[in-house]
């Protein structure tokens, strides 16, 4: 498989000089074109500000402060750093490239306006030369692959439930016939059988459509049964990265082993629901050593002093993953 998206040590400040707070720290991830990649970790772990970092659509005052994000676009043409995009050609990236279905998104769609109008206004600005007509056509077979059926185009946001709000937003995103489609925890407001539906439609979609998913939520059983790979997210970095099979077989890192223990499992071995005890660190006073030790019931002398490297667990042969944990250190590079 190759590359759509390599991060590659983006490091994501909120503020500057002495202000700023470290909210993304060298974080490091490839997507791979037509892939999920499933990102998780517990409220302010830092997967919003990856996900608006890497698309340069942070909120002030946040600001990429280190790293690259290169994009590889199809057909074999030159990969490119998002991050050294000028503003005209960050638009055209935007708009061509990846979609982007954010927090609440659901919440976007404009209330005194009918589906049929903003999703006939997404389709003309993505391809002004198709017919008023076939724009139409294009609209309702949108509408179709998403599940929801073409007399809606008639409703406002307000006559849709939650989930078809959602839907909307997705189909207004694949408009775009996008590389790339990043969805931000489009769940958190829809009930879990809603969550489940949407993330299984996107998973179908990929299929038939062949982009790439970044999915970012909480709900570590979600991404387990619908992901390819997932990556867990800890105090701004990447702490573990395996095949979705692998992470939930054998987690290696205890955060990890912690968010499998808050979610039930929806197959599969079933274990004992116990969450994890203690609070995510203060982004101004992060513990010393890894971040997750004050936490940690496995945590012996080297997790209070020395971060822990993120790299290939000596100890587990077998398909490629990572962890950052001193129960399992990476052996040195170079
Ligand atoms: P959630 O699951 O709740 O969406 P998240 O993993 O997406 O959480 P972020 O929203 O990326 O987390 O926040 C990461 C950290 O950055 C948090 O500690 C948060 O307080 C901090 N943060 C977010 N936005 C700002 C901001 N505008 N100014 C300062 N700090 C911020
Ligand atoms: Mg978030």
């Amino acid at each position: 498989t190759t590359p759509v998206l390599e991060i590659k040590h983006l490091d994501v400040d909120y503020g500057l000089g002495d202000q700023a707070v470290r909210a993304v720290r060298d974080v490091s991830l490839t997507l791979h074109r037509g892939e999920v990649l499933g990102l998780a970790g517990e409220s302010g772990s830092g997967k919003s500000t990856l996900a608006y970092g890497l698309t340069r659509l942070l909120p002030p005052p946040g600001v990429v402060s280190g790293g690259s994000v290169v994009y590889h676009p199809p057909g074999g043409a030159e990969p490119f750093d998002v991050m050294a995009l000028t503003p005209a050609e960050l638009r055209r990236f935007r708009w061509a490239e990846t979609s982007i279905v954010f927090q609440g998104a659901m919440n976007s769609l404009n209330p005194v306006h009918k589906v049929a109008t903003q999703l006939l206004d997404v389709i003309k600005a993505h391809e002004p030369r198709l017919s008023p007509a076939a724009r139409l056509d294009r609209a309702r077979e949108l509408l179709r692959l998403v599940g929801i059926s073409a007399d809606r185009l008639d409703s406002y946001p307000h006559q849709l439930s939650g989930g078809m709000r959602q839907r909307v937003m997705i189909g207004m995103a694949l408009a775009l016939e996008p590389q790339i489609v990043i969805m931000d925890e489009p769940t958190t407001a829809l009930d879990v059988v809603m969550q489940r539906q949407i993330l299984g439609q996107l998973v179908e979609l990929r299929e038939r459509l062949g982009f790439a998913v970044l999915f970012i939520t909480h709900d570590l059983s979600l991404l387990v049964e619908f992901s390819d790979r997932i990556a867990i997210m800890y105090g701004g970095r990447i702490v573990e990265e395996a095949p979705a099979a692998t992470l939930y077989r054998d987690s290696l890192h205890p955060y990890s082993e912690g968010l499998l223990r808050s979610f039930p499992a929806l197959r599969g071995p079933r274990r004992e629901l116990s969450g994890i005890p203690g609070s995510p660190p203060d982004l101004r006073a992060m513990p010393t050593g890894c971040a997750f030790h004050p936490r940690c019931p496995k945590a012996f002398d080297p997790c209070h002093e020395k971060i822990p490297v993120l790299g290939p667990p000596p100890d587990r042969a077998g398909p490629a993953r990572t962890v950052a944990c001193w129960l399992h250190p990476a052996a040195p590079t170079g």
